[in-house]
């Protein structure tokens, strides 16, 4: 794993490749390749010492030409202003891909969250929410979670934004729970289109996913879930990884007990007696039907890509393999089903959480589950047919051609002001 790849590159050089199939003008190219504006700013916190502390806080609205910027909001230690700018471009070119009525925005605090209380926590998203009271709103930017942040920080960040507001606006960020105005399915729904999408990849393939092999890196909220609703499908779990290294059993192992595991223990190391032991890059590289990244970007470089075995990936994760790893796995035939693709199912069942909170009307879980498939589906036949028009060997370039061009045509339609 290489620290080195900067991801805002990696997305410019993902925008170049595709813009070689596309008639777009070079200067709209570069306005599809920049943020409109960041916010970056300085959070004094309270601890529970009575100290006060500072964490760097960045938001990113990448692109509105299609509706209110969408995106989540990270608490990690590695958040840099690049890595938002990027996460940013990516969710612009994600909600285009699946076709939902929004644009692209991202949001991060440099903190590692485990060293800090809940009511230091709770202090520390206050302070960011009263800093993005200007930037957000149900019509102008919709946060959501990512890593290290769920619906408790989401809770905390509406009621904020209403009290400050005076209103009741539960639209102005996704991912609550389901008493603050959440949406039936919103948890699984990153793990479910990751499957959903492989699924579509072995059919079109003809490989059959029943008894294939999987390897999971990172057993966070859309990892775990991907491995569940796999299994489920009848595909075989051998191998998953999180920050504390890998687990292995050729004969598979049982998805949701790990997961149980790994919440009494912090890990899935250990999960079984006899289970082998194994390293994070031994799961990236396990020769399986499909590998499905679901920890951070740059998983995978351009040399760790020569040891990658598996004939699918899906990547649950955004950003997980660097460019030089695109290139080097197109020649081998890797079918690579894009992060914007792959992993859509988080913003696409967000969006419809915006829908229930604006129609105060709340769906059953079938419903949403039913309606993402619809979408996923949709937008992997998209991907295809421009695959075969282009003749492409890169699933991600014919995913930024669709997602772009309709960037663009927004932006067009939209005429130029001032
Ligand atoms: P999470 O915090 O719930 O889980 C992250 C997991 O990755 C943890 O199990 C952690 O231990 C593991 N991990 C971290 N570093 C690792 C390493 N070097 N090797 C192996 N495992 C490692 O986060 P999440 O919400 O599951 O997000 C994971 C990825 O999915 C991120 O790239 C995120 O942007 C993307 N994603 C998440 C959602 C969502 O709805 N949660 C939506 C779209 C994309």
């Amino acid at each position: 794993m290489t620290e080195s790849a900067n991801p805002f590159e990696s997305l410019q050089s993902q925008i170049d490749e595709a813009a070689a199939y596309l008639d777009i003008d070079d200067d709209v190219i570069e306005r599809l390749k920049h943020p409109e504006r960041v916010l970056e700013t300085n959070l004094s916190v309270e601890l529970d010492d009575g100290s006060l502390e500072r964490f760097k806080a960045f938001r990113s609205q990448f692109n509105g030409d299609r509706g209110p910027y969408k995106g989540g909001i990270r608490y990690h230690p590695q958040v840099s202003r690049d890595e938002v700018k990027a996460l940013s471009g990516w969710m612009t070119y994600k909600t285009a891909i699946v076709d939902i009525p929004f644009g692209g925005g991202k949001g991060g605090i440099v903190v590692d969250p485990t060293a800090y209380s809940e009511s230091e926590l709770e202090r520390l998203t206050r302070a960011f929410a009263v800093e993005l009271r200007p930037l957000v709103g149900e019509d102008r930017d919709i946060p959501a979670p990512d890593v290290n942040t769920g619906q408790r920080e989401m809770n905390w960040i509406k009621d904020t934004y209403e009290t400050l507001e005076n209103t009741t606006e539960p639209g102005v960020i996704t991912g609550k729970n389901l008493a603050s105005g959440g949406s039936e399915g919103r948890v699984e729904a990153t793990g479910r289109s990751t499957v959903i999408a492989a699924r579509e990849a072995f059919d079109y393939l003809d490989t059959d996913l029943e008894g294939a092999t999987v390897a999971v890196q990172g057993y966070g909220n859309a990892g775990w879930i991907a491995a569940k609703l796999i299994d489920e499908m009848g595909a075989t779990v051998v191998a998953a990884s999180d920050s504390s290294g890998g687990i292995y059993n050729p004969d598979g192992f049982d998805p949701v007990a790990a997961k149980d595991h790994k919440n009494e223990t912090g890990s899935i190391v250990g999960y079984e007696e006899g289970q082998e032991e194994i390293t994070n890059e031994d799961v990236l590289t396990m020769d399986v039907d499909l590998l499905i990244p679901a920890a951070l970007e740059n998983a995978i470089d351009g040399d760790l890509a020569e040891d990658v075995s598996a004939d699918v990936i899906s990547e649950a994760a955004n950003g997980p393999l660097t460019p030089e790893a695109d290139r080097v796995l197109e020649g081998e035939d890797v079918f690579v089903i894009p992060d914007i693709l792959a992993n859509a199912g988080g913003v696409t069942v967000s969006y419809f959480e915006w829908v229930q909170n604006r129609q105060r009307f709340y769906w059953s879980e079938q419903k949403v589950n039913d309606e993402l498939e619809g979408l996923i589906v949709d937008a992997f036949d998209a991907l295809v047919d421009t695959i075969e028009e282009h003749d492409l060997d890169n699933p991600r370039t014919a995913a930024y051609v669709v997602a772009m061009q309709r960037v663009a045509d927004a932006f067009e339609e939209g005429g130029r002001f001032p």
